[in-house]
C-alpha cells in the first residue's frame, strides 16, 4: 500500500473543483493545454484573441464530454481587456486557481529589417502580457475566500516561456528578449509571492508542431534539419506540452515554484557538443 500523499500521479481528474484560465488557446499548445486541464477536471476559460471559431469549437467538444468551458476574447496586451478576461471568468466559475498564460507570437527578422512594430509587437504580447495576466492573477488569488479551495496553494500560474528564454536565437532578437524576460518575471514573482501561498512556474517548450513553426517541420529537408537540434530525436507535440502543464499546475507539484521545466526533448542540452568541443 502506498503511504497516504505517495501516490503516483495520476493525471485523470487531478483539477477537479479548479478553474483555470489559458490565454491563447484557440490553436497550438494553448489549445493543446486548455483540452488537457478540462479533462483532468478544471473548468476552463478558453481566452482567443481572432479566432473564436476555433475556441468555440473547443468549448462544444469539452461540454460535450461533460466538462465546463467558455471562450472569451480578449487582447493579453490591453489591460482593460485583461481585466475583462478574469471578470468573466470569476463571473462564469465563481473562482480562479490556474492561469496558463499562453499568448504569443512570432514577428522575426534580421535586426537590421526589425521593425518598432514589429519589436513592441512581440515583446507586448509576449511579456507585457504575462505580466498583465500575472498582476491580475495575484489579485485575484489573494482576495478571493480561501475557504473550500480546491488546492493545497492559493492560486498558481504556469507562464509559457520557450527554450529561447536560454538559448539565444538570431533573427528572433524579440522574441528571445521577451522569453528571456519571462525567465526573470517567473523567478522574481515566485519570489514575490510565495508567502502568499501563490506558485509561479514557467514551461519551456522546444520545438513542438504547431502552426508557429510550421516552416521549420512541414517539409522533410526542413525537419531534418530540426532533428538535428532535438537529442531525443522526434518534434515535440502539443499534447507533450499539455501532460506537463497538468501535473504542474495540481497538487502533485505543490512544492515546486520559481522554476521552468524544459519540455524539449534535450533542445536545451547544446547537442552541438555531443561529438564536438
Ligand atoms: C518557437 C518555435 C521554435 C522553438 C524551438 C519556440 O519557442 O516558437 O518557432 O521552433 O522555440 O526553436
Amino acid at each position: 500500500m502506498p503511504k497516504k500523499g505517495s501516490a503516483m500521479f495520476n493525471g485523470e481528474r487531478a483539477l477537479e473543483r479548479h478553474a483555470a484560465i489559458v490565454t491563447g488557446a484557440s490553436s497550438g499548445i494553448g489549445l493543446a493545454v486548455a483540452e488537457a486541464l478540462a479533462t483532468a477536471g478544471a473548468a476552463v476559460v478558453v481566452n482567443y484573441h481572432s479566432d473564436r471559431e476555433a475556441a468555440d469549437e473547443l468549448v462544444e467538444r469539452i461540454v460535450a464530454r461533460e466538462g465546463r468551458a467558455i471562450a472569451v476574447q480578449a487582447d493579453v496586451s490591453d489591460e482593460t481587456g485583461v481585466v475583462r478576461l478574469f471578470d468573466t471568468a470569476a463571473e462564469a466559475f465563481g473562482r480562479i486557481d490556474v492561469l496558463v498564460s499562453n499568448s504569443g507570437v512570432q514577428k522575426d527578422a534580421a535586426v537590421a529589417d526589425m521593425s518598432l512594430a514589429d519589436w513592441n509587437t512581440v515583446i507586448d504580447i509576449n511579456l507585457t502580457g504575462q505580466f498583465l495576466c500575472a498582476r491580475e492573477a495575484v489579485r485575484r488569488f489573494s482576495t478571493q475566500p480561501q475557504e473550500g479551495r480546491p488546492a493545497r496553494s492559493a492560486g498558481t500560474i504556469i507562464a509559457m516561456s520557450s527554450v529561447h528564454e536560454v538559448i539565444p536565437w538570431a533573427g528572433h532578437i524579440n522574441y528571445a528578449a521577451a522569453k528571456g524576460g519571462i525567465r526573470m518575471l517567473t523567478r522574481s514573482l515566485a519570489q514575490e509571492v510565495a508567502a502568499d501561498g501563490i506558485r509561479v512556474n514557467a514551461i519551456a517548450p522546444g520545438a513542438i508542431r504547431t502552426p508557429i513553426n510550421k516552416d521549420a517541420w512541414d517539409s522533410d529537408a526542413a525537419l531534418e534539419n530540426l532533428l538535428r537540434l532535438i537529442p531525443y530525436g522526434r518534434i515535440g507535440e502539443p499534447e507533450d506540452v499539455a501532460r506537463a502543464a497538468v501535473w504542474l499546475a495540481s497538487d502533485q507539484a505543490d512544492y515546486i515554484t520559481g522554476t521552468t521545466l524544459f519540455v524539449d526533448g534535450g533542445m536545451s542540452l547544446y547537442p552541438e557538443f555531443r561529438d564536438n568541443g
